[in-house]
């Protein structure tokens, strides 16, 4: 068999973990196999559906790499195909137009709750051979079979079983003449020739209806697994509170796509006790049947943890790939200053996220740089400028730029002033980059070079001589 999955989101909102894992779990199943992977837009609710939210679908899987092998299709464009098979359904009466008013449809459902009944429709224009103005208006309802039980074997919950008496004739096109989910999902779902259908959990109770319309057309039944959800660390519906953001807000946030999908991967899949996965890896070892059967639970400590390994173990000349569009944001002209390569292998260690590099790497690039008003209380006090002064006249004249000749001059300094070496290293910081943090200062100036470094410090003597007047 070809194996031929698909993620088939709605672009109503934003795209979340949620389905983007699905999609993840549907793209690696169609690659281990050697099958195919399809992209369908499902944008027959018009009302709710935005071209915003399509572009993020796309950007989101062309960020991730989930590269499709169809499509993006969309239901949109597919409606001659809907027409087509409902008129054949209707036809074959699998499917029936309803005219009941929405006033009796109302009064059945508070009949119904009134006895104490799931609410449903009685099929009361199943077999009604009344005649119907032309004009007026209907819905076409599935005939759903009233006998017997719909058995499937979901590939990560085992069997699920649901009675045809407790399925109600759905509606699978509205009185606008639009198509509603169950149905279109199920005839491209054929059309597309789709084997497995992974998606989340809360198309369970879909998956007995669809099994029914496809057996109404013929069509063969794919194998489904229905992926559960993921929650917040306090048990609850995963949502903003919780870190939990669009797709595109990841990259925004500065996470690199290989921790981002290696997180995905670990959140309701295991091989054994490993964390870390290659793309490769993932391709090989993943398998439907070790997804998890319970809810996962969503935890931003440990997407960071994966970012900060992945910031060090991939090359620097990938990172920097990345990093160019966090810098681009920050409006930084790398021109003037390191080589983003260089800049990745001295931030790497100390930054968990690209943009955290991005934003700590400003003075690097900027002839004058801005100070933080906390750190020049704490160590660009008065006193502050015997020691810059002494270790600014070392550094004019160094030829040697090298991290070694100026971790000599700082301790040079040091004696001859009798203070700490930490001392010297936290006023010579925040005189070079304006902050308290920063990599080993030695290796900050180097990378800062000889030029910007001794105009940093001019900068800041200046700043602490001003606010001693
Ligand atoms: N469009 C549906 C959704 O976004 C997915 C349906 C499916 O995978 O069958 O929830």
């Amino acid at each position: 068999m070809k194996i031929k999955t698909r993620f088939a989101p709605s672009p109503t909102g934003n795209l979340h973990i949620g389905s983007i894992r699905t999609a993840l779990y549907s793209w690696l199943f169609a690659c281990k196999n050697q099958g195919k992977f399809v992209l369908r837009i499902e944008d027959t609710d018009l009302e709710r559906s935005t071209k915003l939210s399509i572009e993020a679908i796309l950007d989101s899987m062309n960020w991730l790499n989930l590269n499709w092998d169809e499509g993006p299709y969309f239901q949109t464009e597919r409606l001659n195909r809907y027409n087509f098979i409902m008129n054949d359904m209707l036809l074959k009466k699998t499917a029936y137009k309803c005219y009941c008013s929405k006033e009796r449809l109302t009064y059945l459902r508070q009949l119904q709750l009134i006895q104490k009944e799931k609410p449903k429709y009685d099929g009361y224009c199943r077999n009604n051979d009344k005649y119907h103005a032309d004009n007026e208006p209907y819905v076409v309802r599935f005939s759903n079979p009233q006998t017997g039980t719909i058995i499937f074997n979901d590939l990560i919950r085992g069997t699920i079983q649901v009675k045809n008496q407790e399925m109600d004739d759905l509606i699978i096109r509205r009185t606008d003449g639009s198509y509603t989910y169950n149905f279109c999902a199920v005839i491209d779902d054929f059309d597309m020739e789709i084997t497995h259908v992974i998606r989340g959990e809360d198309h369970i109770n879909n998956t007995p209806r669809q099994i029914n319309i496809l057996k109404a057309i013929g069509a063969p039944i794919p194998y489904y697994a229905h992926v559960s959800m993921i929650l917040g660390d306090d048990g609850k519906k995963l949502s903003k509170r919780h870190g939990a953001v669009s797709i595109m807000q990841y990259r925004e946030d500065g996470f690199l796509p290989e921790a981002l999908i290696n997180y995905l991967i670990r959140l309701g899949w295991s091989y054994g006790d490993q964390e870390i996965f290659s793309i490769e890896e993932m391709k090989q070892l993943f398998s439907i049947t070790a997804i998890n059967k319970s809810a996962s639970i969503f935890n931003i400590k440990k997407l960071l943890w994966l970012n900060h390994y992945y910031l060090n173990k991939l090359p620097a000349e990938y990172i920097a790939k990345h990093l160019i569009w966090h810098i681009n944001k920050q409006g930084i002209d790398i021109k003037s200053g390191p080589k983003l390569i260089d800049l990745v292998n001295i931030l790497n260690k100390r930054c968990k996220t690209l943009k955290e590099m991005a934003i700590n790497c400003c003075y690097f690039y900027k002839d004058f740089i801005e100070f933080d008003d906390n750190a020049v209380k704490k160590y660009l006090c008065p006193i502050a400028i015997k020691s810059l002064h002494h270790i600014y006249k070392k550094l004019v004249i160094l030829n040697d730029w090298t991290p070694t000749s100026i971790q000599l001059i700082i301790k040079k300094t040091a004696d001859e002033l009798h203070i700490s070496i930490n001392n010297i290293c936290m006023q010579l910081r925040v005189a070079v980059t304006g902050l308290s943090k920063s990599p080993a200062i030695d290796v900050t100036l180097y990378t800062l070079g000889k030029l910007r470094s001794i105009s940093h410090i001019e900068q800041a003597l200046k700043l602490i001589v001003s606010k001693v007047k």
